[in-house]
């Protein structure tokens, strides 16, 4: 059985989910939106798969009388839009999100028109940003590494 597992930016909220994930999708809705504060959510449905939390709680927010938003508390990190359907979890919490690929847009009524063309955009990576160049070389991350971890945070950054 396929184990994928996941979490906030901080690390205080983890996730563990096992099974045949069910469906990734992007929502353009207006609610996914605002709680991802994106153009738009990627999300994986987990309704039929096992999952648990493995560390910390989320946090929710009742976005309508059917459905909550989970997140987590401490760094706001968007986690779950949860329906009386079922579940789906942020696909960028996951650890390896590419294990996901979406097959589906829903809200596309809501769908932001340039989003159709973002992979038209200029690219670059970090390190051309030159007016960043400065501190870029001495960034020391706090993210949470992506996998599980006995301890975080680890001690080498208390
Ligand atoms: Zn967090
Ligand atoms: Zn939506």
């Amino acid at each position: 059985m396929n184990t994928y597992t996941g979490g906030c930016q901080c690390g205080a909220v983890r996730f563990r989910a096992r099974g045949t994930p069910h469906h990734a999708s992007i929502c353009h809705c207006r609610m996914c939106q605002k709680a991802f504060g994106a153009y738009y959510a990627p999300l994986v449905s987990v309704r039929k798969m096992e999952f648990e939390w493995t560390r910390g709680r989320r946090k929710t927010f009742r976005s309508s009388n059917f459905v909550n938003r989970g997140f987590c508390g401490d760094c706001g990190t968007p986690l779950t839009y949860e329906a009386p359907d079922g579940m789906a979890v942020a696909a960028g919490a996951f650890d390896d999100p590419s294990a996901f690929p979406p097959s589906m847009q829903w809200g596309v009524e809501a769908k932001i028109g340039f989003v159709d063309h973002l992979h038209e955009l200029p690219g670059a990576p970090s390190e051309d940003d030159l007016e960043a160049d400065s501190f870029l070389h001495q960034i020391v991350s706090y993210q949470h590494p992506d996998h599980d971890t006995p301890v975080w945070p680890s001690e080498d950054h208390a």
